[in-house]
């Protein structure tokens, strides 16, 4: 019989309860129209979406690995994204 060793380290269980932080920051995500499932993210988040859908190592990848291509696949909708492109260039003079 096979037994299954217990990890020493501590698990790390995230402490935060999302419908108090959704309540003091209520601008912080927002609704993406085109992704489905109605994804809700930061306006970060969308801003990276859009820049790493818009590399240029994402245009020549083709089906191989697969696990590749179903990231790329999954920023098809945010290449050409006017609501991430906004973003993004808000980000960017964020930086600078
Ligand atoms: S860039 Fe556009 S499609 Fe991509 S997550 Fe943001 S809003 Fe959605």
């Amino acid at each position: 019989m096979r037994r299954f060793k217990r990890s020493r380290k501590q698990q790390f269980i995230p402490n935060i309860n999302t419908e108090e932080w959704l309540a003091n920051n209520p601008n912080a995500m927002i609704q993406c129209p085109s992704q489905p499932g109605g994804l809700k993210l930061t306006r970060e988040s969308c801003a990276k979406r859009y820049m790493t859908a818009n590399e240029p190592r994402w245009a020549n990848i083709g089906a191989e690995p697969f696990h590749i291509f179903v990231f790329k696949m999954n920023l098809v909708a945010c290449r050409k994204c006017d609501v991430g492109a906004g973003f993004a260039k808000e980000l960017k003079v964020q930086a600078a």
